[in-house]
């Protein structure tokens, strides 16, 4: 079956859809992005992916591509065109195409959106197993919380985990604190069992799969603390796991190559990877 995308209003075979040579995402990164996963057909925590992509849109001054109804409209015609049950839809607006220049065009720009989705099958082997981090210097700009699609560090740090054959990779910032994966939130638990994951501010993406999880932790009374941790506090974590649309929670047995608390998944990782399955299976 060929795949469908759907760009700038037409749904078109994969294989031939383009964009403009002076889109501004492809010449400044000059755009934002979602992720949504696909979960028996259904998108799961669509709103919030949508109230971040606004949010992300308005830092940037970026207009809105279409209204809220027709996007979620699109996104889920792409998912029906391509068969997905479970999987992912991706969804990218730019700026717009306009002729080279780094200040914004005064008028004629039209934001441009792409909208995309594939099947991909849920990982639940390396959620069984758990998965090796290893760590890299954040050197990422002060707004990460701005879900852009300037991803060149984040390329890097993940390029780097693969070649030390780690699934992720964790940025260290100046300060010694973990800021968060190339692609995922960071998360340990302390030695007195709180969940520690760090508070959403600009250094960081605020996942959505973070919030469900601090949602699910607070309905089951473990306790959260949302503070900074250092690399160090990570490594003599009891636990550490990740999270993210499509990692859900993956637990996480080894930083650098030292072991976390005894090589295998902790108790509360699995707790809340079932958890957060149980809430997927639901929306199904
Ligand atoms: N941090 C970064 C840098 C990310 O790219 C992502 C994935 N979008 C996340 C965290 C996790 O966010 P979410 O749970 O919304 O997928």
């Amino acid at each position: 079956m060929s795949r469908i995308a759907y760009v700038n209003g037409r749904y078109v075979p994969h294989a031939d859809a383009s964009v403009h040579i002076e889109d501004r995402g492809y010449q400044f990164a000059d755009g934002v992005y979602e992720v949504v996963a696909v979960t028996g057909g259904r998108l799961v925590d669509e709103l919030p992916h949508l109230d971040r992509l606004d949010r992300s849109l308005r830092e940037l001054r970026i207009a809105a591509p279409m209204s809220r109804a027709a996007l979620r409209t699109v996104l889920r015609e792409v998912v029906r065109r391509n068969r997905v049950a479970n999987g992912i839809v991706y969804l990218q607006v730019t700026r717009g195409a306009a002729p080279r220049d780094h200040a914004f065009p005064k008028s004629g720009l039209f934001p441009a959106l792409v909208v995309t989705a594939r099947s991909q099958a849920p990982k639940r082997s390396q959620q069984d197993d758990g998965v090796a981090v290893i760590t890299v210097p954040d050197i990422r700009w002060k707004r990460c919380d701005i879900k852009s699609v300037s991803l060149l560090p984040n390329v890097l740090a993940k390029q780097t985990a693969v070649e030390a054959g780690a699934y992720e990779a964790w940025q260290i910032a100046a300060d010694g604190c973990v800021t968060e994966g190339s692609a995922t939130n960071a998360w340990i638990v302390s030695g007195d069992r709180a969940l520690v994951t760090r508070p959403a501010d600009e250094s960081t993406l605020d996942g959505i799969t973070r919030r469900t999880v601090i949602d699910i932790a607070a309905r089951n009374g473990y306790r959260l603390e949302e503070r900074g941790f250092t690399l160090e506090e990570a490594k003599r974590a009891a636990e550490c796991f990740l999270t993210s649309t499509t990692s859900w929670v993956m637990p996480v047995t080894s930083i650098d190559g030292a072991r976390i608390g005894d090589g295998a998944p902790g108790p509360l990782s699995r707790a809340l990877l079932s958890h957060y399955a149980d809430y997927v299976a639901s929306l199904a």
